[in-house]
């Protein structure tokens, strides 16, 4: 039989992705994935929903998010697993993780307008839909209102990093992020760590609580996630992986497609505090 696979890095409609709760446990479903974690950027919202659809397909779920926090002037994703979603703490800290990205959307449809551009911020937040916009949203407000042609046309010409629409978010402090999933009575999960240029900043991490490192991502190549898996092993942290999935795209969605064993599970649940400890 083969063996159990599992994606750790997922988004729906509720954050960036496109995919409703619903579409993702069908995809999962499809890929015969034995787990699967809802990571939408600042918020948990998507994660009863997606629950119920996964209980419905047998599929085990962990309830997730990726926050955006700031290390050193560096923006950095951290994931939170195993969260409990009722947390009053969580529920009100994300709710200010929201507030900067409206404000970062407010601030690039700023910039877009002082070049001449001119896309509306309702333009943006009626085809976002949700608490937590992002710039892919601002990318495909672009499209829809007929100033790019593609969503990648909007990033390389207004909003990739450095490019003349970009403005920084506010994010708040690593340390606060880390504690925030930790009082959730989650894990810390730095995400995507080949995908920054901040290596030399993990153990500072490691002394604020962090728990593990995302070692297998779609972005990163084998040998990144051999020296983040043997990093990992240096500094006493889980490791983690996941497709980091946003929905259909242009052809087959992404879920699934980085290998990801059903153990890395299991370890992670061992380093959880009691009494979540239990396997089951
Ligand atoms: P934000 O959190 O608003 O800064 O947006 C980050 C998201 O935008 C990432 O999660 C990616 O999904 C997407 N993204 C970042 N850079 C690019 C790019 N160059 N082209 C397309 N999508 C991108
Ligand atoms: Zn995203
Ligand atoms: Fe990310
Ligand atoms: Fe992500």
């Amino acid at each position: 039989m083969a063996k159990p696979l599992i994606d750790l890095h997922l988004h729906t409609y509720y954050s960036d992705g496109t995919f409703t709760p619903e579409q993702v446990a069908a995809a999962a479903e499809e890929m015969q994935l034995a787990a699967i974690s809802l990571t939408d950027h600042d918020t948990i919202e998507g994660c009863p929903r997606l629950a119920k659809a996964c209980a419905e397909r047998d599929i085990e779920f962990i309830p997730g998010t990726e926050l955006s926090v700031d290390i050193d002037g560096h923006e950095m994703h951290l994931l939170g697993y195993f969260l409990d979603t009722d947390n009053e703490q969580l529920v009100h800290e994300t709710s200010r993780y929201q507030q900067n990205r409206t404000d970062r959307v407010l601030g690039l449809v700023n910039q877009l307008n002082e070049m001449g551009v001119g896309l509306s911020a309702d333009d943006v937040f009626n085809l976002a839909k949700c608490k937590a916009p992002g710039r892919p949203h601002v990318a495909r407000a672009l499209v829809k209102e007929g100033f790019c042609g593609s969503t990648d046309e909007a990033f390389s010409r207004f909003l990739r990093k450095g490019a003349p629409a970009w403005v920084p978010k506010v994010n708040a402090d690593y340390r606060e992020g880390i504690k925030l999933i930790h009082q959730a009575g989650g894990l810390a999960v730095m995400a995507h760590p080949g995908l920054n240029k901040i290596d030399h900043l993990i153990p500072e991490m490691v002394q604020a609580g962090l728990d593990g490192l995302e070692c297998w991502h779609t972005r990163h190549p084998k040998s990144t996630a051999k020296r983040y898996r043997e990093m990992a092993d240096r500094y006493g942290l889980i490791i983690t992986g996941g497709s980091d999935c946003h929905g259909a795209g242009r052809g087959h969605p992404l879920i699934g497609t980085v290998r990801v064993p059903y153990e890395i599970l299991e370890n992670m649940k061992r380093r959880l505090p009691s009494p979540n400890s239990l396997l089951n």
